[in-house]
């Protein structure tokens, strides 16, 4: 027998020495100390047959192999061991224990867009032990799932053997892992693993906290590790602990603040004929700070670069900016990488878990906490570098980005947290995709300090919901787009807890690394009501408008049009038409980009004549055209910003804005700004029709574009370096034509684009009435299918497709009509025209053998029968 000699043998630490070295807030508190009985003396392990062979063997693919081999700050995951430990009978007998546990790494989840499964709390269960003959017990308490009092069988989390008993002690060995890991985490329908075992058996903090670290391997050789927690509740949760209740019914604080909770249990409140009545609600998640010089320290994984530590600081302690004024002294503290043998899982340590991954992914955050008052242990937050990256170099592959339709985004796995953990449990409050602060960057954009920034403002969002802050997707509504930014009076946003627009959040910290910067009204008072008894709310504060990713998705009775991710804007339809006036107007740029496509164009012209007419930097035809076929890539880019690609081009704001079409649930004096819902809904319709009516540039771009062109064509003429005149005449009209075609070719593509995603937007849906009165909902439905009807036909000729990229907006505007066929024959009419114009155009194609376009109309007709 050997030690393993990454498992170290804890003798009773002195408590107070333990807790001096280890900075998480429930040891802060002297008074706290007490509290928690030790329960757990003595571990010794042993090695057991290394599972590297079983699994490189298992491995069905190179890749799987590859993928074992282990990351930085990652235990070696194929090392097996057994250990004994000793418990003190008299402090776990009778007493209530939280047990959790956390995914550390994986092998499983999408390799392509690098997000393996990898860092996530998984939260924490009541459970106790109990002696079954030589056996010792971990039972899990599910009361609190339970309506009923008598009906709540426990579940077995583990079994130990009892190998040596005194009057006060037990000895068990510990050798394998909890018996509910594989299916919380993989699903009750996964096969079961083909082998598991344990890595490491630590006890630590003077014998409060058991930590075990465990691994699965499934069929396909895929490794996940975890780390198992046990520790008294006590440890965790004071005796007069008062919770906040994250439930609407119950508390109000819970409509105007949108709180993070734990998972739904039963309470019992009150009784009726004796008769318990146990009533269904959650708990506020939040850190329970103990003492008044408590703090909430974070960590880095070690192998963060110095070159991020500023960043990485800044998004923790930022959030000091509402903790001092509130409660006189700064509660986050950034405490730098983690230190050696602090193992990710840890309940007592708040983790940022930095990845290398470089090439795409997302950043988000879990936490645990106790079901029953929402006290929270602690946080992971995984923050790939890709944050940085994205900007740094990313920005260059715009044309091609690997963008996730929203489809394969919804189905992204979020952990089937079934049994025991429940089914309500969100084990990831958030998840924001790297590839959405791309779409909000302007091409050309300084990307280092873009980078940074969105690094930056990320991890902020991210930590803010490790404080129990949910989503709040009005914090939007602060800004009024038609009027310069300026804190407090026109904020971007209320809360960084919106989806904001990235460009937005680039001042949220103005000096990195340390925590200034402005102070946003919905957060202040959130943070005080969490942490200070909302005594920084006076009666007169502003009432910031509010809700969560439930309101953005609810169809209950219509929907909140305000209630919009990644939009932006006091009244979103003005952010719209301001979208779509930077797209068609000379100048004048409103809301978020401050200039308009056009003066973008007339910016990069001034560029390009520059470089054209200085005989250094383009002395013959050949460097002349390499300049214009550059230049030429980034209009296209440019283009394609303000039509469909950008966060704020035209697509996004019609795409977001859809819902407005639909039956709205909030009241008139709910919405922000005076205009009517009819009125709103007619200016979407106005930018809706113009959009999809469009088949070139709307004339100032397109002007811009020629007038450059026509420049760029007298350059060449004017100058004999570019080669005879015959030469120069040529070349001259290459390049003009070379730049038509490159914004005519991106328009194109461009403009399909739009139309595919807004014919999706048009459908009939049973569940959801276009408007709210009927004529109105008439109204608009007959206009709906007036633009489904157009955008079917739209540049179908015999002669040709049209641009090969408009027949997938033809069939998504079929499909979206042919939904109409369920209203009977209200439509009929409208369809059976549509299928005539198809005919006609199929029999002329058939006159002139154009078997693809005969085909393509098929199918058109396949749709709408
Ligand atoms: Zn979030």
């Amino acid at each position: 027998m050997r030690f393993n000699p990454v498992v170290s043998v804890v003798y009773a630490l002195s408590a107070a020495t333990f807790l001096a070295s280890c900075g998480q807030i429930r040891s802060k508190s002297k008074d706290n100390e007490s509290s928690a009985e030790p329960f757990a003396s003595n571990v010794e392990t042993k090695s057991e047959t290394s599972k590297a062979e079983e699994v490189k063997a298992a491995a069905s693919s190179e890749k799987a192999a590859e993928i074992l081999t282990p990351k930085a700050n990652q235990t070696d995951a194929a090392k097996a061991v057994v250990g004994d430990v000793t418990l003190k009978k008299s402090a776990i007998m009778g007493r209530t224990f939280l047990y959790g546990f956390d995914l550390q790494y994986s092998a499983v989840g999408d390799v392509s867009f690098s997000l393996l499964d990898q860092s996530q709390a998984l939260g924490h269960i009541p459970v106790s032990f109990r002696i079954v003959g030589r056996r010792l017990q971990l039972l899990a308490d599910n009361t609190r799932k339970f309506e009923s009092v008598v009906n709540h069988p426990e579940t077995l989390v583990n079994e130990y053997e009892i190998i040596a008993e005194s009057d006060d002690e037990l000895t068990i060995t510990m050798s394998k892992p909890g018996m509910l890991l594989h299916k919380t985490f993989n699903g009750s329908d996964a096969a079961a693993p083909a082998s598991s075992w344990l890595r490491s058996i630590e006890i630590v903090d003077g014998g409060r906290y058991l930590l075990q670290e465990s691994a699965l391997m499934n069929a396909k050789g895929e490794v996940q590790t975890f780390l198992e927690s046990l520790m008294p509740r006590d440890a965790l949760v004071p005796a007069d602990y008062k919770p906040m209740e994250a439930n609407r019914d119950t508390n109000d604080l819970a409509t105007r603040y949108m709180l993070l909770d734990s998972e739904k249990v039963f309470v019992q409140r009150t009784t009726t004929n004796g008769v318990p009545v146990r009533e269904e609600t959650s708990f506020a998640s939040r850190f329970n700070l103990t003492s008044e010089t408590s703090t909430i320290d974070w960590y880095v994984t070690a192998n963060a670069p110095d070159e991020l530590m500023g960043e990485l600081k800044s998004g923790v302690v930022g959030w000091n900016r509402y903790f001092k004024p509130q409660l006189g002294r700064d509660v986050m503290r950034f405490m730098g990488r983690l230190p050696a043998g602090v193992k990710l899982g840890d309940p007592r340590y708040n983790i940022i878990n930095f990845d290398s991954v470089a090439e795409a992914g997302a950043a988000y955050e879990s936490q645990a906490s106790d079901p029953l008052t929402g006290i929270q242990s602690h946080s992971i937050v995984y923050m790939p570098y890709a944050w940085y990256n994205i900007a740094a170099k990313l920005s260059t592959a715009r044309e091609n980005p690997s963008v996730r339709s929203e489809e394969s985004r919804a189905t992204q796995k979020t952990l089937d947290a079934s049994g025991l953990f429940g089914k309500d449990h969100r084990v990831l409050s958030c998840v924001r995709y790297a590839e959405e602060a791309l779409e909000a960057m302007t091409p050309g954009e300084a990307v280092d300090d873009f980078g940074r920034r969105i690094f930056i403002s990320t991890l902020f969002h991210e930590v803010g919901h490790a404080l129990g802050l949910g989503h709040n997707f009005k914090g939007s509504l602060a800004y009024d787009g038609a009027a310069p930014v300026s804190f407090p009076q026109n904020a971007t946003t209320y809360s960084v807890m919106d989806y904001n627009y990235y460009q937005h959040e680039t001042d949220l910290v103005p000096v990195i690394g340390e925590a200034g910067g402005p102070v946003l009204e919905y957060d202040r008072q959130i943070i005080s009501q969490l942490y200070n008894n909302g005594n920084d709310v006076a009666a007169s504060d502003l009432v910031v408008p509010a809700c969560n990713d439930a309101d953005a998705d609810s169809k209950d009775g219509g929907v909140d049009p305000n209630c919009i991710r990644y939009d932006a804007e006091k009244n979103p339809v003005v952010g719209l038409e301001h979208a779509w006036g930077r797209l068609a107007n000379e100048t004048g740029a409103m809301g978020i980009e401050t200039k308009t496509l056009t003066e973008r164009v007339n910016g990069q012209r001034e560029r390009l004549l520059a470089l054209l007419n200085d005989e250094g930097k383009t002395p013959d035809a050949a460097s002349a055209t390499a300049l214009v076929t550059k230049f030429n890539a980034g209009l296209k880019q440019l283009v394609a910003y303000y039509i469909t690609s950008g966060a704020q081009s035209v697509r996004t704001n019609l795409n977001l804005n859809a819902v407005a079409l639909r039956a709205w649930r909030v009241e008139q004096d709910q919405l922000s700004g005076a205009i009517t819902e009819a009125d709103r809904r007619a200016r979407y319709l106005t930018v809706l029709k113009n959009a999809l009516s469009l088949k070139a540039l709307p004339e100032a771009p397109q002007k811009s574009i020629e007038d450059l062109s026509t420049l760029v064509q007298a350059i060449v003429l004017q100058n004999d370096r570019f080669g005879s005149q015959d030469d120069r005449q040529t070349l001259a009209d290459k390049l003009k034509s070379s730049i038509l075609a490159a914004a005519k070719s991106s328009t194109d593509a461009s403009l399909a684009k739009l139309r595919t995603t807004l014919a999706d937007k048009l459908g009939f849906d049973k569940d959801l009435s276009f408007a709210s009165g009927v004529v109105e909902g008439r109204t608009v439905e007959s206009q709906a299918v007036g633009l489904l009807t157009q955008l079917v036909v739209q540049d179908l000729t015999a002669e040709s497709l049209g641009a090969a990229a408009s027949s997938p907006a033809r069939a998504g505007a079929a499909k979206a009509l042919a939904t109409y066929k369920d209203l009977g024959d209200d439509y009929a009419a409208e369809i059976a025209a549509v299928k005539a114009q198809l005919n006609v155009i199929s029999k002329a194609a058939r006159d002139q053998g154009k078997q693809d376009v005969r085909d393509h109309i098929r199918a058109l007709l396949e749709t709408l029968h």
